[in-house]
C-alpha cells in the first residue's frame, strides 16, 4: 500500500491533533486534509521549537551507516570516490526493544560465544523492568537510547518527544551509570519534532542501512543468513530485535550462523560509536596536500 509523503505528514499531523487536541496553544481541525497547510510551529513534522525560543543545539546528526557503507562517509565525502573507508569491511550489529528476559540472553551468549560486540537499542520500560540483564554489557556493548515507551515519534510533539528521549536517557545513567550518545527512533519514524529533540539531547539518530527480514523468507528459515549477508557492505549498521513476535526468533536462533558466515565474507565488527568513529577519521582526512 503505497503512501505519499505528503499523506503520511497530513495523517501524522492529523492523529497529533487528535489526540492531544490542541498544538502549540492554538486549536487545530480534527482532520487535516493535503490543502490544509500544517501549523508551522509545534506539529510533529516541525523542527522549530514551538515557543519559537532557539534551539539548543546547532545541527542534528542523522547516520544510516558508517564508512564506506550506504549513507556513510561516501555520500558526505565527495571528492576521492571509495577514499579510506572502503576496506574496512567493518559492520555494527543493533538489537532493537530490549532488555527482555525471552531473547537478551540468548543473543548475549550468542555474542560472547564469538567475541563479538553489538549496540543495544534499548526501551526505558525495559531497562526499569529487567534492565540487570545488561549488567554484563557495559564497556563490552554499546547500551543506546530507543525511547522509553516505544511510540511513533512521527505523531508526538517536541516536548512529548523530548520527554520519552530524557526519561530513557535518565534511567539508563542510573541503571549503566553511563549516558546513551544514541538513539534510534522507534519504526524509523522521524519528524522534525523527533529530529529536533534527539540534537537537543545531544544524541546521535542512528537509523540502518541492512535489516533481518523475516517476513521475506517464512518458510525457509535458514534463509535469513543469505538474506542479512546479502544486504550488508563495508559500514553497514545491521537491525535486529532481541525481543517481539515469534517470526522474530528465527533470526535469533540463527545468529551464531550469520557471525560466522559474515565473518566469513571478511567483515569485522564492531559498535555503532566505533563504526562512526570510523567515519569521523577518514571524513576528517585532508585529501589536498
Ligand atoms: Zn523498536
Amino acid at each position: 500500500m503505497e503512501v505519499t509523503r505528503r499523506q503520511a505528514l497530513t495523517a501524522a499531523a492529523g492523529a497529533a491533533v487528535g489526540a492531544a487536541g490542541a498544538v502549540g496553544g492554538v486549536r487545530l481541525k480534527e482532520h487535516l486534509d493535503e490543502s490544509t497547510p500544517l501549523p508551522f510551529y509545534g506539529s510533529p513534522v516541525s523542527a522549530v521549537r514551538p515557543d519559537r525560543t532557539p534551539p539548543s543545539a546547532a545541527s542534528a546528526s542523522v547516520v544510516w551507516g558508517g564508512a564506506g557503507g550506504a549513507g556513510g562517509a561516501g555520500g558526505a565525502g565527495g571528492a576521492g570516490g571509495a577514499g579510506g573507508g572502503a576496506d574496512q569491511r567493518r559492520v555494527a550489529l543493533t538489537f532493537d526493544d530490549g532488555p527482555h528476559p525471552d531473547w537478551t540472553p540468548r543473543v548475549l551468549a550468542a555474542l560472547a560465544a564469538q567475541d563479538v560486540p553489538a549496540t543495544f537499542f534499548c526501551l526505558g520500560r525495559n531497562v526499569r523492568d529487567h534492565g540487570g540483564l545488561h549488567r554484563e554489557s557495559v564497556g563490552r556493548h554499546e547500551l543506546a537510547n530507543h525511547t522509553f515507551e516505544h511510540p511513533d515519534l512521527g505523531r508526538l510533539d517536541w516536548s512529548q518527544c523530548r520527554d520519552e528521549i530524557a526519561r530513557t536517557t535518565r534511567l539508563m545513567e542510573d541503571t549503566y551509570g553511563a549516558t546513551p550518545t544514541l538513539f534510534r527512533p522507534p519504526y524509523g519514524h522521524l519528524g522534525g519534532a523527533s529530529l529536533l529533540a534527539a540534537a537537543e539531547a545531544g544524541l546521535t539518530t542512528v537509523l540502518w542501512s541492512a535489516q533481518a527480514r523475516e517476513d521475506l523468507v517464512s518458510g525457509r528459515p535458514d534463509g535469513i543468513v543469505d538474506d542479512i549477508a546479502s544486504q550488508v557492505r563495508p559500514g553497514s549498521i545491521v537491525l535486529m530485535h532481541d525481543t517481539g513476535s515469534q517470526d522474530r526468533l528465527v533470526t535469533i536462533d540463527r545468529l551464531p550462523a550469520i557471525i560466522r558466515r559474515l565473518r566469513d565474507d571478511g567483515y569485522g565488527f564492531v559498535t555503532v560509536s566505533d563504526l562512526l568513529a570510523g567515519t569521523r577519521a577518514s571524513a576528517t582526512t585532508p585529501s589536498h596536500g
